[in-house]
């Protein structure tokens, strides 16, 4: 099976401060299958590291009030458009993320409050029918099944 994966969660130092979010049970979920290693904010164009971004009614800005949504949606495009054309069914997605956020994101007052939603990547996988999980969601797949 293809898997998208947020490259943070596989090592890669994508994270907005230079860091990362590896994870090994998404490296141990994964070793048996074709990853498409993804972050959609490098993709469009932003720096490691970058001043941390919130969606702010909607829209990507970033803490310092630069708004930075054509790059957010820019790279999200690009990742997803990705997805598509090499027939990922679906995607393990770093949680709370303004762009790999699948189930919350932060409020946009950057007090980090966390409230129902999806980020820009993950809205758009989401609406092209490929499969958004987190993390936390994996052991409780059965990969035989899908
Ligand atoms: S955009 Fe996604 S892949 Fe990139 S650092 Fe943020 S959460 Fe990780």
């Amino acid at each position: 099976m293809k898997i998208v994966v947020s490259a943070c969660l596989l090592g890669e130092n994508c994270k907005y401060n230079g860091g990362n979010n590896r994870c090994e049970a998404v490296l141990d979920f994964v070793k048996n299958h074709e990853v498409i290693a993804v972050c959609p904010e490098q993709m469009g164009g932003l720096s490691t590291p970058r001043q941390p971004a919130e969606l702010v009614n909607g829209v990507a800005t970033s803490v310092d009030g630069i708004c930075v949504d054509n790059a957010f949606r820019k790279g999200a495009q690009m990742a997803a458009d990705l997805a598509l054309k090499e027939g990922a069914e679906m995607a393990i997605l770093q949680p709370r993320s303004p762009s790999c956020g699948s189930k919350q994101i932060y409020d946009g007052t950057f007090s980090k409050r966390l409230i129902s939603g999806q980020g820009v990547f993950a809205r758009m996988l989401s609406e092209l029918n490929i499969r958004t999980l987190e993390p936390e969601d994996l052991p409780s797949e059965d990969l035989e099944r899908t």
